[in-house]
């Protein structure tokens, strides 16, 4: 009886570990964040081991539901998100916490997530850092903004296609445009992009034409 994270690839499907594609195909169910994206990967690798879901909408009710299982029935439960590390701005954390209160073993499989490429990538100093995630969408969002304006470390946050513009508009304000910034788009993926420049120069690359994918930004210190 056992609980494992695991974490899958945030783009290119070679970035799965070997005990990764072991512990799936080994458990005796899989909780996926969404079954159908997570059903791609694991056909991928014609790993067979059933699946059940566990998504923001319902965590709080299926992690006690799924626990039960795991104790009464003596699963080993594997628990993945759409892609990167579980946990990370992704459903993860509640189960963790629960089954530590209950008593039964843990435990998180190094792998692919997004902010650490983007963070080494970047250039800035990764000695010591602070991970955003993603900012409130309205209330708070402000507050936060001015917390990090004193920070000395450096900030990666995640962001997604819809709002980039607004929140390099916003940093622009709150940090001052000639702050630096490296904006890393569609990691791992076949249209991966990195720019790097100040806020200023990394608005102009993105304002004309439109915007797709999945970013990370990774924020100078002051
Ligand atoms: N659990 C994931 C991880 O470990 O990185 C994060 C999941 S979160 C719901 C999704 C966000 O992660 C995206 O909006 C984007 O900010 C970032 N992300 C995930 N994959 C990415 C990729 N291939 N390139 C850039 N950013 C990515």
């Amino acid at each position: 009886m056992r609980i494992t994270l695991v974490a899958t690839p945030i783009g290119n499907l070679e970035d799965i570990t070997l005990r990764a594609l072991r512990i799936l195909r080994e458990a005796s169910l899989i909780a996926a964040e969404d079954t159908r994206t997570s059903a791609k990967l694991l056909s991928h690798y014609d790993i067979k081991a059933p699946m059940t879901s566990l998504h923001a909408h319902n965590e709080h009710a299926k992690v006690k539901h799924l626990l039960d299982r795991v104790q009464n029935e003596q699963l080993n439960l594997a628990v993945i998100s759409d892609a990167g590390t579980p946990g990370i701005s992704d459903p993860g954390f509640l189960i963790v916490r629960e089954a530590i209160q209950r008593g039964i073993p843990v435990e998180t499989l190094p792998g692919p997530t997004a902010f650490v490429p983007a963070l080494v990538n970047s250039g800035f100093p990764c000695d010591s850092f602070v991970f955003e995630g993603f900012l409130p969408v309205k209330k708070g969002r402000q507050t936060r903004l001015n917390l990090l304006k004193e920070e000395t470390r450096t900030i990666v946050f995640y962001e997604s296609p819809y709002r980039i513009l607004k929140t390099l508009e916003e940093f622009a304000e709150a940090f001052g445009e000639e702050r630096r910034i490296c904006v890393c788009r569609e990691l791992t993926k076949l249209h991966e992009e990195i720019v790097r420049g100040t806020i200023k120069e990394t608005i102009n690359h993105f304002k004309n034409g439109t915007i797709k994918g999945e970013f990370v930004l990774v924020l100078q210190a002051k």
